[in-house]
């Protein structure tokens, strides 16, 4: 197989990173293999067999130019800081640059230890590895920046948790793996000039059209905000939950990262969460935008040791931090608005969403189809079109016709205000009741619900047939309330 490598962070001084091994397996089997990534990539599979591919991609065969290495980074975990993480479970195998320049990290998760492994086996479960697989191509199907899936290999070995697993390793795909924990690692080591190399790096890498003088850390920290601003509006539209919002868990080029105990919300509450060791809540739906400013600030405080006017730069933090909820805020109301057809936002339509989020909170309705449902109620005017508890909701009919009303104002017709719904607001997002018995069929040896599920959520805008069955939220018996990390 040929990879178009070009390392860029293994030429990071030697404090970045830890050189890494990816461990011995016996007898890798390719369970899956993401041809589309491939080649926007630039992999050529050069005719490569299936069980060349399961070499490859659980690290067996090294591909000409992979420098495999473990980042090393630390972080916030639920609010205590961690002097010393990195990874423990990933591998990286180099950056491959595509066709139009850009470019990807290529990383092994579940590959064996590294020195930064800690207590831990460095192995994942097979759940864990398609749980990641799924989500990652249904958020990327969904337009969110996100790592992707290249490949899941099962390993043939047991994973000891608590209970004995199949092993897997999984191919991440990252615009980079550096995080706001890479940052902090230096700052707590008070190395100022690893500090510098990053930020430098950094901008070139995910914000080279930025001016990097006079104050490169207040440029990063700028863009990061932003586009972290952009992520959790995007998150909050379809009603993702990530989990884990830990600061070694957020990007610094805004994709979402780490799919552990991550869902999708069925009935709309903002303090659904469903991580099993999230006990406080910290990391509940509603709580995101916030929790995302928390972390931003604990970026800010581990930037600013870099600048040479430290006393200019804290202010110009202070004021970069502050905006960040404004900003985020006017990015969810865009969304939302275009969740309801509207193309831009004017004066009451904050008000029109909120009430329409107590209604939905009420009447326990289901996030995904009540905004599908809005889109068929335009068409039919049959309330039956909607979550039932919605329908109940007395307050409803005046909400209804004031909606309408704000999109008569705005001129399109009905049926184009419902097609241009429809492209913004999933048919199909990942249930966790599915998630889960795709995943345990899978556990069991068998792949195809996993693989209908794939298709499925790979298109999720579309009402057919493949999408039906995983449309619907779960029945009462079926419904999951907690997620686990599977580390
Ligand atoms: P996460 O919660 O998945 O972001 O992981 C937090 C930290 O724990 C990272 O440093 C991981 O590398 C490490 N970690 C998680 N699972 C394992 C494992 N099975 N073996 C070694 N390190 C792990
Ligand atoms: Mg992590």
């Amino acid at each position: 197989m040929n990879f178009p490598f070009d390392n860029s962070y293994a030429r990071l001084p030697e404090e970045f990173f830890s050189p890494a091994k990816p461990a011995g397996v016996a007898a890798p089997r390719l369970l899956l293999f993401n041809e589309a990534l491939a080649d926007q990539l630039g992999i050529e599979r050069d005719g490569a067999t299936d069980d060349e591919l399961a070499q490859v991609f659980s690290g067996q065969r090294l591909v000409e130019g992979s420098q495999p290495l473990a980042q090393a980074y630390a972080g916030h975990q639920f609010g205590q800081f961690v002097p010393q993480l990195g990874d423990g479970r990933a591998i990286l195998l180099g950056e491959v640059v595509n066709r139009q320049g850009r470019r990807f990290d290529l990383q092994l998760k579940g590959a064996g230890r590294t020195l930064f492994s800690r207590g831990g086996d460095g192995l994942a479960p097979i759940g864990p590895v398609l749980r990641e697989f799924l989500v990652s191509e249904a958020m990327y199907a969904l337009g969110v920046p996100t790592t992707r899936a290249l490949a899941a290999v099962a390993t043939g070995a047991t994973v000891e948790r608590e209970r004995p697993l199949p092993g897997a390793i999984l191919t991440r795909v990252a615009a980079s793996h550096l995080r706001i924990g890479t940052v902090q690692l230096f700052a707590a080591r008070g190395n100022r000039q690893a500090l510098n190399t990053l930020v430098e790096y950094t901008l070139q890498r995910h914000y080279p059209d930025h001016p990097i003088d006079p104050t490169p850390a207040m440029t990063l920290l700028q863009a990061v905000c932003e586009q972290q601003a952009r992520l959790v509006a995007r998150w909050m539209a379809l009603g993702f939950i990530h989990g884990v919002m830990n600061t070694d868990n957020m990007t610094l080029s805004g994709e979402t990262i780490d799919y552990g105990p991550c869902a999708f919300m069925d009935q709309y509450d903002p303090q659904t969460r469903f991580s099993s060791i999230d006990h406080g809540g910290r990391y509940a739906y509603g709580n995101q935008p916030i929790i995302a400013q928390w972390n931003l600030a604990r970026l800010a405080e581990a930037l600013l040791p870099t600048e040479t006017k430290p006393n200019a730069s804290l202010e110009q933090a202070k004021a970069i931090i502050e905006q960040f909820m404004p900003r985020y805020e006017q990015l969810w109301l865009e969304a939302f608005n275009a969740k309801l057809g509207l193309a831009e936002v004017i004066e009451g339509d904050r008000q029109r969403l909120e009430h329409l989020h107590t209604l939905m909170q009420a009447g326990t309705a289901d996030f995904t189809q009540t905004f599908r449902g809005l889109a068929r109620w335009l068409q039919t005017e049959e309330l039956a079109a909607l979550p039932a508890g919605l329908q109940q909701q007395p307050e409803l009919p005046a909400w209804l016709a004031d909606w309408q009303q704000r999109l008569t104002r705005q001129g399109r017709t009905s049926t184009a205000v419902a097609q241009a719904m429809n492209r913004v607001n999933p048919y199909v997002i990942p249930r966790n009741h599915k998630v889960e018995a795709v995943l345990t069929a899978a556990e069991q040896g068998n792949l195809t619900p996993f693989k209908q599920m794939l298709a499925a959520v790979r298109r999720p805008y579309e009402e057919g047939p493949e999408q039906a069955e995983f449309s619907t939220p779960a029945p009462l018996t079926e419904r999951v309330y907690q997620t686990f990390c599977g580390t």
